[in-house]
């Protein structure tokens, strides 16, 4: 396999929360390149259980944090990452909880940015609230309580007053969930998961992933400026009917661009599907 024009350089990672553990791996084995945590107090930035309003979007948040740590270390680094997740219910299937999460990556010596997406239905994401210790064990059952983090508050007084987190034994638990009780104006207790990574090892798994994909992007080089990151940005729809040549919905071809000039190409689904099935054409199954 080819060299990495990335082997032997150091990219900086900032995060409050261990995330290097997921990545660093990845882009060791991939680039060649070390990955340095910069434990940065990221909150500021805003936090999941609410104590600090995220104002701004994920994918914001995460590229100020890589330039929190250029403008930490100065000229030490010329290669950032962050990686910033968002949960809640599936787009499309309510009700189905998913971990949707940013990587952000930033060259400033080639001068470009590359983000990846990936919306993963692998989470344990839950809230709730509960007025009995038993609705809170079952509760911390159904996800994965211990080896995933909880936090608990007073149900019905502001967020910012009273909360625990990084709740990961039975003991810690319990008290929490009494201390709660007492200070909740109607005797329940809120009760999420934590969903910071170094509490979260589903939330890391996805991370991990993630990181895969990036790492691997960045092997592949722009085949006109020769800048790496080429890969997919988006597809296109409208594959032909097998049987009545209409446009379907299904993807016709993925289109690749470069992350810093403006070349692009239009490429055949990666599967080799040339023609879609009549099952899929309103034409022939309204
Ligand atoms: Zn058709
Ligand atoms: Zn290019």
């Amino acid at each position: 396999m080819d060299k990495s024009v990335y082997s032997g350089s150091s990219v900086v990672l900032t995060t409050k929360h261990g995330k290097s553990s997921a990545i660093a791996p990845v882009f060791l084995e991939i680039l060649g390149a070390s990955v340095v945590e910069y434990n940065a107090d990221t909150d500021k930035l805003g936090t999941f259980s609410g104590e600090i309003d995220r104002k701004e979007n994920a994918l914001e948040c995460a590229r100020k944090k890589c330039e929190w740590a250029f403008n930490t270390f100065g000229n030490k680094f010329d290669f950032a990452l962050a990686s910033e997740g968002s949960f809640g219910p599936h787009p499309f299937i309510p009700f189905f909880p998913c971990d949707n999460e940013i990587l952000y990556f930033i060259d400033r010596q080639r001068v470009f940015h590359l983000h990846l997406s990936h919306l993963s239905e692998k989470t344990n994401y839950r809230v709730g609230s509960v007025s009995s210790i038993e609705e809170l064990y079952k509760f911390a059952k159904s996800v994965q309580f211990p080896s995933h983090g909880l936090i608990l508050r007073p149900h019905g007084i502001p967020v910012k007053e009273l909360i625990f987190k990084g709740i990961n034994s039975l003991e810690i638990l319990e008290v929490s969930f009494k201390e709660c009780i007492k200070y909740s104006p109607d005797k329940k207790v809120w009760v999420e998961t934590d969903m910071r990574a170094d509490f979260n090892p589903s939330r890391m798994k996805v991370i991990g992933e993630l990181a895969l994909r990036l790492a691997q992007q960045l092997k592949v080089h722009c085949p006109k400026c020769h800048t790496p990151g080429w890969g997919k940005v988006r597809e296109e729809r409208g594959l032909i009917c097998s049987s009545c040549g209409t446009e379907t919905e299904l993807v016709k071809s993925e289109i690749f661009s470069c992350v810093k000039c403006s070349y692009n190409e239009s490429a055949n689904r990666s599967d080799g599907l040339e023609k879609a099935d009549p099952g899929s054409c309103h034409y022939c199954n309204p």
